[in-house]
């Protein structure tokens, strides 16, 4: 080969170009909330013509305790319903000595059957006296916006999803794993967040090699799974995994969900990959008013010089979850509006 002819190999300068591009999830969530609000507005205004029992989607809210943090998240989540154009209903109990699970569930029971909920809130964790498995199972799972009901976990993690329409056995719909929307049952909101973010940021999944970090029912395996239905390959680390940085040294995408400060390396990481740092951890700084500052998982200053893309701590994967809430709600709203009308339809 001439020495005038091009390189098939990218400059350093021209690779270093393409890295570090941080994932906004402030803006992106804000838009996404801007949208489900601009869409409530105008189904609310076309069915107002039809109809002049239409009520608005309500999201109900149980907080058991006094944790500061769990008030403070309740708090965003009802302004963000109302911000929305959506209502909020909120049951406190707040004396954790005296409170019983019968007492709970009886709400829970109230707001099953109630039809201005449409979406029901458990706010975690609860009291270590209260079983959170007996608790999350008694929501409808219809109304199940976190969803953590098993019915909708099981339907998460059912590969069969790909090509059944699991409302019937008999027909072979696949379902659309592009459109969240489309998805006839509730995906807990932080994985829903994490993909929504890859996927406004034009990131490609399909083929590439995924390793999600952390195990949680919350977080690392729904978001495992929904990687997988968007045909990435997947591998799952937690904490008895040998050799971790080797095995995310190989991965196009890391979702990081650990719960451990800076954990995640830059040597760790292959370049140009895509980096989700679901992590939020509290660490001490002289310099913030509060003497703390929270961070992620990921050793962020570092990475953004290796990874293509990087979401910050924070402003990157918490503002979704709240946008994925609402979009739950949303969703759980047009069904029951859609069920009362074609049920209204076929009365006599
Ligand atoms: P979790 O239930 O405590 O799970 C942590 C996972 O990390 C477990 O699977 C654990 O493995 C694994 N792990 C712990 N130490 C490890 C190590 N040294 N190496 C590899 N894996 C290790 O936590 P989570 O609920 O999934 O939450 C994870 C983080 O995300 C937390 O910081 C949490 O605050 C944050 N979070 C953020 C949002 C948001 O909206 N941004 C939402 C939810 C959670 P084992 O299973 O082997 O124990």
């Amino acid at each position: 080969m001439s020495s005038s002819q091009p390189s098939a190999e990218p400059s350093a300068a021209a690779v270093a170009e393409t890295l570090g591009n941080v994932i906004d999830g402030k803006a992106i969530a804000d838009a996404i909330r801007a949208e489900l609000a601009q869409s409530l507005s105008e189904s609310l205004s076309s069915s107002a013509s039809s109809s002049s029992t239409i009520t608005k989607p309500g999201l109900a809210v149980m907080l058991v305790g006094n944790r500061t943090d769990s008030q403070t998240y309740v708090r965003m989540k009802q302004k963000a319903c109302a911000d929305c154009g959506m209502l909020s209903f909120l049951q406190e109990f707040k004396d954790t000595s005296t409170i019983t699970e019968d007492t709970l569930l009886e709400t829970i029971h109230a707001w099953n059957t109630d039809p201005n909920v449409h979406g029901i809130l458990i706010q975690l964790p609860l009291p270590p006296n209260i079983n959170e498995a007996r608790i999350l199972s008694a929501v409808l799972p219809t109304k199940d916006v976190d969803g953590l009901h098993p019915a909708n976990v099981a339907s998460l993690f059912n590969t069969a999803t790909h090509n059944t329409n699991i409302n019937n056995a008999n027909t072979n719909v696949k379902l659309n794993w592009k459109n969240f929307e489309s998805i006839p049952f509730h995906i807990p909101c932080t994985p829903q967040g994490c993909i929504e973010l890859l996927d406004r940021s034009s990131i490609s999944i399909e083929g590439k090699h995924a390793v999600v970090i952390g195990r949680s029912n919350l977080v690392g395996l729904p978001v495992a799974m929904l990687l997988l239905h968007r045909n990435a390959t997947v591998t799952i680390v937690h904490s008895r995994t040998t050799n971790i940085e080797s095995i995310v040294r190989n991965a196009d995408i890391v979702v990081a969900a650990v719960g451990r400060a800076h954990m995640i390396q830059s040597s760790w990481l292959k370049l140009g990959c895509a980096v989700i740092d679901v992590g939020i951890n509290s660490v001490e700084d002289a310099n913030s008013k509060r003497g703390y500052k929270l961070v992620g998982d990921v050793d962020y200053e570092n990475a953004k010089m290796v990874a293509g893309w990087i979401t910050p701590v924070p402003g990157g994967v918490g503002p979704m979850t709240i946008a994925m809430l609402l979009r739950n709600t949303l969703n759980s709203w047009r069904r029951a509006t859609a069920a009362a009308a074609a049920a209204a339809a076929t009365e006599p």
